[in-house]
Order: structure tokens, then sequence, then C-alpha cells
């Protein structure tokens, strides 16, 4: 898309990650994956992006180039506009087009409905069912929390993540910015976090605090900054997966349809290239849409089971005793320093899928 010297610009300082033990000492540290040089190892790609600023990033160049078409008077390129602070209410499928109702009560036909509204995906719902809808919502039976507080002396470029004994992890990140964000992850107390999401953020911050309550390093630091924070996140972490991803003329894009967890790092990726791949068929296919969206349906299938491939036991990243949390603190550092995961890769054969998969040319976008 050419965007690669923006995106750039736009990247975050971070220059790896540390793991730390209770005292804030360095058990291990991972530095930067390079691109297009094997596996995510550690948590901080060479192109680390805030999301934000991504979803900036395409915003504006697809506004940039629709302005382009215009300016040049070509054919084409359909219209686009882009409306904010409403929602859709109804979706009712007819043969050629889809018959929508937004919250501000305007109703509209278009030839395709795109659901593109994240892994809680409200379209997924509507087109599909609620039964669909929460078979495709697959746990993984950890829950994590993000919100931002004030940077502390001596954080910068480097991440820092401390595994609790009682199934928990913390997780700071700075990046030489202002503020520094917090993450929280837990494996247990399901069913009481589960219930909270349904209440105020107030009452969601209280049981957090009450998970995280004595987890050591800098908890009380990082809890008792919880009640001033006002970019307070947290849910049930999940796997999309469903069989189809169209209904008639409604189709899943992204985390909507098979979103693969933040502990896969590949969210982004598989939101892309089902864009790409979507945009692509839709242009081959001319005005035939259902053998475009079969065609987006066979074809993204392999890259999104290799973007859902998660570690095989993620319960070994949250140990319950302090025992655990060592024992996984020295196999840690012996990834990091003996690099014996690299090792193990190498022996390993490559999937079929790995190799197998390339990603289409698609003249008919007329790309530069
Ligand atoms: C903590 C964390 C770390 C992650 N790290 C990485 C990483 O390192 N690399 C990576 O590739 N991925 C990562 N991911 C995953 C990545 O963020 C997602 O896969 C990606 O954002 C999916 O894009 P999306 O556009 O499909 O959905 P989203 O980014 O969820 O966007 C959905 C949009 O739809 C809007 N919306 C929701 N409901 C409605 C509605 N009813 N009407 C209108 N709009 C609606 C939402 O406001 C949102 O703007 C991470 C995720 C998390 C939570």
């Amino acid at each position: 898309m050419g965007l690669l010297n923006t995106i750039k610009a736009l990247c975050v300082a971070e220059k790896g990650a540390d793991i730390v033990d209770t005292n804030g000492n360095l058990v291990a540290h991972f530095g930067i994956n390079k691109a297009a040089e094997g596996g995510q190892r550690g948590l901080t790609s060479e192109y680390e992006i805030m999301r934000g600023d991504l979803v900036n990033v395409l915003y504006e160049r697809s506004l940039e180039q629709r302005a382009k078409i215009d300016e040049e008077g070509k054919e084409g390129g359909g219209e686009l506009k882009y409306e904010f602070g409403k929602t859709v209410t109804e979706l009712a499928q007819g043969d050629d087009g889809v018959d929508v109702t937004f919250s501000d009560g305007q109703k509209k036909r278009f030839d395709l409905v795109v659901g593109a509204d994240g892994q809680g995906s409200r379209t997924r719902r509507m087109a599909f069912g609620q039964e669909v809808s929460k078979e495709a919502f697959k746990s993984i039976g950890v829950h994590t929390a993000y919100y931002s507080i004030p940077r502390a002396k001596g954080e910068g470029e480097m991440a820092q993540l401390f595994f609790a004994p009682g199934s928990r992890f913390l997780l700071t990140r700075n990046s030489d910015r202002p503020m520094t964000q917090v993450y929280l992850f837990i494996m247990k107390d399901a069913e009481r976090l589960k219930a909270v999401y349904k209440e105020s953020i107030e009452e969601q911050k209280e049981v957090w605090a009450e998970a995280f309550k004595g987890a050591g390093w800098q908890s009380d630091r990082l809890l008792g900054a919880l009640s001033s924070c006002d970019d307070w996140y947290a849910h049930e972490v999940a796997q999309i997966k469903m069989k189809s991803w169209y209904t008639g003329r409604v189709v899943l894009l992204g985390d909507a349809g098979y979103g693969p967890s933040p502990f896969t790092g590949m969210g982004t990726t598989a939101s892309l290239v089902g864009a790409y791949v979507l945009a692509g068929e839709l242009a081959r296919n001319g005005r035939d849409v259902g053998a475009a969206l079969k065609a987006y349906n066979e074809i993204i299938r392999l890259p999104v089971d290799e973007c859902q491939k998660m570690p095989s036991s993620i319960g070994m990243f949250f140990p319950s005793s302090r025992i655990g949390v060592w024992i996984l603190n020295k196999a840690v550092w012996a990834i990091s320093s003996l690099r014996i995961d690299e090792r193990i890769n190498r022996w390993l054969p490559k999937s079929k899928e790995e190799v197998a998969w390339k990603i289409p040319e698609y003249p008919e976008l007329n790309l530069d």
C-alpha cells in the first residue's frame, strides 16, 4: 500500500522486553524481532505501532486515494463516506442486497455489508444469529485488563513483564511516552471476572484490584493508579472460529470473523490479509458478489488457520505457585540466553500450510 515509511515514522520506541522478578531484578531479556526473519520470540516487533495510529494512517490514505481518483477524473472507485457515532441496529437480507437500519433511524439498501466490528461483533450476531455467534467465541480461559498510568522514573524503552504466583502476570510498556501502558493477565477467577463485565467500570476495577492484590513487583503502584485512569478496558481473551464467514450478502472481516487473540500477535496481519483478499475478489468477480464471497471464504482459510496457531499450552505462562514461577523464569532465561526455542524450531519440519500459502496477486485492483 506504499505506507511503510509513514508507519515507520509512527513506530514506538520500544527496544525489547525485560522479564523481572518480584524485586525488579532482570531474569531474561528479549530484543526486537526483525520483520521477515522467522517467528516472533519476544513482545516487540520491528514495526511496533499503536493500533490507533495505524487506523489513522489507513483512514487518511483512503481519503487521499479517493480524492486522487476524483482529481484524475477516473471512472469507478465508488463512493467513500465515513460516518461516526452511529451503529447498525437491523439487517434484513434480500436476494441482491441488504436492507440496513441505523441507530439514527435511517434505512438504506446496500449490495454488501462488511462486518469489521471486532471480537464482540454485533454484525456477527445480527447476521448469523445469537447461537452461531456464541459458538464462534472460543474462550482461552484468560482475562485481561489494559489501562494507562503516569510514567515512573526509569521507565523507558523496555517493556517489563513480571510472572506472579496465583496464575497472573503484569506487564508495563512505556516506549518513552508520558504515560505507561499497564496490562494485567489472569487465568483464574473466570466466573467472578465474567460477571463483573456487566457492571460499572468502578466495580470492574475493584474486582481486578482484589484479584491482583499483593501480586508482587510493582503491583501496589499499578493498582494504586487504577482509580484515576480513564482508559480502562477489560475482557475475556478468545479466538473467533467460524465455519463460514459470510451469509447472503453479509461478510465478516478481521477480529469479527477470525480474531486470533492478542496471544498470537497476528490479529492485524489476519485483518489486513482478509481485507486485501476481499477487495481483490470483489474487483475480480465484478457484479457477482456471491462468487467473490465464496472465493474470499476459501482463500483466507489457510492464512487464518496459521494466524490462529497458539502456543500449545498457554497455561504454562500462568503458574499458580512460587515454585512454578521460579521454574518458568528459569525456562524463559534459557530461551532468551541459549535460544533453545530456535534450535528446536530449526529441527521441526514446516507445516504444509506454512510452505503452501502465498498472498494472491490481484491486478484487477490496479495497485501502484
Ligand atoms: C492487548 C492487545 C495486544 C495486541 N497485540 C497485537 C499485536 O502485537 N499484533 C497484532 O497483529 N495484533 C495484536 N492485537 C490484535 C489486534 O489489535 C486485532 O486483531 C485488530 O485490531 C483487529 O482489527 P479489527 O479492525 O478486525 O477489529 P478492532 O480493532 O477490534 O476494531 C473494531 C472496530 O469496530 C468498532 N465497533 C465495534 N462495534 C461496533 C458497532 N456495533 N458499530 C460500529 N462500530 C463498531 C470498534 O469501536 C472498533 O473501532 C492485540 C490486541 C490486544 C487487545
